[in-house]
């Protein structure tokens, strides 16, 4: 693959694991075993085995016939929306808790912005009884009580980040120093294809199965199988990484990538990383980031809190400056619009994040006979009450 990571964790000039001395055993360990334990026959089958009866996979690919329709040419859907828990954040934990398991760690702790890698994460330590931590920011912990409620239920301690921001960096520094305190017994389950090597790779191997199974369900359902394009949504790039991965070769499937616009890029209220960041170091990998001329973090602002991170995968950091992938931006309201438009032809409510990505739908001129897929990333039950603030628009 022209797009692998090399044996130092880089992209291109993108990625690395600049992580602090007392961090390097717990990474190294993790590097120099990764691959071997994922790749083994063992852990794939227990692996495929829960993706199959616990999360119900695979997702269907189903055609959106109303919506192809409207935008004469031919759109499928990746309904990762249908996932246990309702995206597909836990494909990546399923992953994650199973080489947490082969590598004996006892104790689990992960980082959550709007909650729903939270709940991914303390989904899994339920179902593999191994304690869990989540971290999250003050401010986050208020916004977003029903995930917080959640994750209670699911067993899971939450503890608040009440420094900086309070919010999803807070809750990333919280946890990489409950990391350095606990270097034996505890494994950080980290969300999107971010933070130090081996991590994006890993996150990005285990959400390639979104991928793999479009190879298949194109094959059988248009008799090729590659789309012309993938549309996916950016906040650190997992669900867009786990889309691209099988076609990353193949030059012939364009691969479009959404990020949050917010008010607008030029608003100073904004998600749009790739366009707005430059390089630095964000969560131990070097990337392209949102930063004043200090280095300091900018608050990133989005209306769906699952893009409303401040930094993008190495992987992507190098795609897009290869020229391999195209980021168009879809603003707060865009976004509200193209979610209201798939619940009302076809049914489905959309994650704010995935509705992001169907935002793109009016700005691509398409060709009667090409085959677009959007990766549905989640359902929208958690933004109906965002949903709703905007009803009286489209009654
Ligand atoms: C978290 C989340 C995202 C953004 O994360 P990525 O790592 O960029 O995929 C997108 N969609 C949904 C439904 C999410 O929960």
């Amino acid at each position: 693959m022209i797009y692998e990571v090399d044996s130092l964790g880089f992209y291109g000039t993108y990625g690395g694991a600049f992580i602090p001395e007392l961090l390097q055993k717990n990474v190294s360990e993790l590097q120099d075993n990764y691959k071997k334990i994922i790749q083994s026959e063992t852990f794939q089958k227990s692996f495929h085995q829960l993706l199959r009866d616990y999360v119900g996979r695979p997702s269907p690919l189903y055609y959106a016939k109303r919506l192809s329709e409207k935008y004469r040419t031919h759109i499928y859907l990746k309904r990762e929306d249908l996932n246990h828990t309702g995206s597909h954040k836990i494909n990546n934990t399923i992953g994650q808790i199973l080489l947490a398991k082969h590598l004996g760690k006892t104790r689990i702790i992960a980082e959550t912005g709007a909650g729903q890698h939270g709940v991914a994460t303390a989904t899994v330590a339920a179902l593999a009884g191994l304690e869990c931590v989540v971290y999250m920011g003050e401010k986050d912990i208020e916004r977003q009580a029903p995930n917080v409620s959640r994750m209670k239920m699911l067993g899971a301690t939450v503890k608040a980040a009440t420094s900086g921001s309070k919010t999803l960096k807070d809750a990333t520094n919280e946890a990489i120093r409950d990391w350095i305190n606990h270097p034996h017994d505890t494994y950080y389950i980290i969300g999107s294809v971010v933070g130090p090597h081996p991590y994006p790779d890993m996150v990005a191997q285990f959400q390639s199965v979104i991928s793999e199974e479009m190879t298949m369900q194109l094959a059988a359902q248009t008799g090729r199988a590659y789309p012309d394009r993938i549309i996916a949504c950016i906040g650190g790039g997992s669900n867009a990484a786990g889309a691209y991965y099988y076609f990353l070769d193949n030059k012939a499937v364009e691969l479009i990538s959404v990020e949050a616009g917010g008010l607008g890029i030029d608003s100073g209220h904004s998600a749009a990383t790739s366009i707005l960041g430059t390089d630095g170091v964000i969560h131990a990998s070097l990337t392209k980031l949102m930063q004043d001329k200090d280095g300091q973090i900018i608050e990133p602002y989005s209306i769906s809190a699952g893009l409303d991170y401040p930094g993008i995968g190495p992987l992507h950091a190098h795609l897009i400056s290869s020229g391999r992938t195209k980021v168009l931006t879809a603003n707060d309201d865009e976004a509200i619009a193209a979610g209201y438009e798939l619940t009302r032809l076809e049914g489905i409510i959309p994650a704010l994040e995935s509705a992001h990505a169907l935002a793109a739908l009016p700005k691509i001129d398409f060709k009667p006979d090409e085959i677009t897929v959007v990766n549905l990333s989640g359902r929208g039950d958690k933004d109906l009450a965002t949903y709703l603030n905007h009803l009286k628009k489209y009654q």
